[in-house]
């Protein structure tokens, strides 16, 4: 009974416990032992359907049946899917290409393969079963402005009397100050264009915002894949959740050599999920920090005008700040 109940404990340890994450500055500075891990990423499997089609059946389909379902391509239908490319995953295809600007064939073609083949945000693009991308803005040209930014449905955002955000760090990170300045550039990107503040605090549990780093099942269903795969993932307002995958290898400090590892950018993608906590959804413009997929060895770290258009659209413009040059006054 004892060693059940320890059992338990350690698995329930095991599973929400954050390893700890791996930061280097640059990349010559990850020890080569750590290389040989890093040579497979999560979804490399799909390499195998390029060509694929509507009406064969091939093994490994199921699998990216799940990765459409997983990112709202593919309705909550049925989870035990099969390996037979049918008309819900040639559908999934289209949508997934126009929301990525190919040629929407439906095939696997392989330039489609190679997009999905990058490390992304978990975030879905489709959610509710409404695009927040390219494949939506059909259904909303009905409405006002047709811009690429976009909400989450029902467009969540922090109120008025909740402006001033306190944002704190998971405790059991121990992250050095190196990495929590990090997140601080990354909130001022967003802060310079809205009258949003973001102020660090020491009290986890009562922050608006929080940070953490976790591996695999990590308790909020939305579980982490090892290497590359989905890179992170954040809550819109109120929840304020922002989690990063522990099992990446990340940068901290700026300047990738070329040919560089499968090492992220951690300011890159702490810009695009910190776009999330403030209510944005992904975006098809594919300089906008809020474009779901960011490949290893990139550093994105400007907001693109369609970032600061929808955050302005969303929070208000910071007093003095015009979006561009003609954009409209006083948004
Ligand atoms: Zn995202
Ligand atoms: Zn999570």
């Amino acid at each position: 009974m004892k060693i059940a109940a320890l059992l338990f404990l350690f698995s329930v340890f095991s599973s929400s416990i954050t390893a700890f994450p791996h930061f280097f500055p640059n990349v010559s500075s990850i020890p080569p032992s750590l290389l040989p891990n890093i040579t497979a990423g999560a979804w490399d499997s799909f390499n195998n359907l390029s060509g694929c089609h509507l009406g064969q059946k091939v093994p490994g389909i199921s699998k990216l049946k799940n990765y459409f379902h997983y990112f709202g391509y593919i309705g909550n239908i049925s989870k035990n899917f099969t390996d037979d490319y049918d008309d819900a995953l040639e559908t999934a295809v289209k949508n997934y290409q126009l929301n990525f600007n190919l040629n929407a064939t439906g095939e696997l073609d392989e330039s489609t393969v190679k997009q999905i083949l990058k490390p992304r945000c978990g975030v879905a693009d489709i959610v509710n079963g409404s695009s927040t991308m390219n494949s939506g803005k059909a259904a909303s040209m009905t409405g006002h402005t047709v811009a690429h930014y976009s909400f989450f449905p029902g467009t969540p955002r922090w109120p008025r009397s909740r402006r001033d955000l306190t944002y704190a760090f998971e405790p059991r990170n121990q992250l050095t100050d190196d990495v929590k300045r990090v997140f601080t550039n990354a909130f001022a990107r967003w802060s310079e264009w809205t009258p949003l503040t973001f102020t660090e605090s020491n009290n986890y549990n009562t922050a608006d915002l929080k940070i953490g780093f976790y591996g695999g099942n990590h308790g909020d269903g939305e579980d982490f894949d090892g290497v590359l795969g989905t890179l992170a993932h954040a809550f819109a307002p109120p929840r304020g959740l922002l989690h990063l995958d522990s099992d990446e290898t990340w940068i901290i400090d700026d300047v990738f050599a070329s040919g560089s590892p499968s090492a992220m950018d951690l300011e890159s993608v702490a810009v695009h999920e910190i776009g999330h906590l403030l209510g944005l959804g992904h975006s098809s413009v594919e300089e906008a920090i809020m474009f779901p997929t960011i490949s290893s060895g990139i550093r994105k770290v400007e907001l693109a005008r369609d970032d600061v258009e929808g955050i302005q659209a969303c929070h208000g413009a910071r007093r003095g700040v015009a979006v561009t040059k003609t954009s409209k006054a006083g948004l």
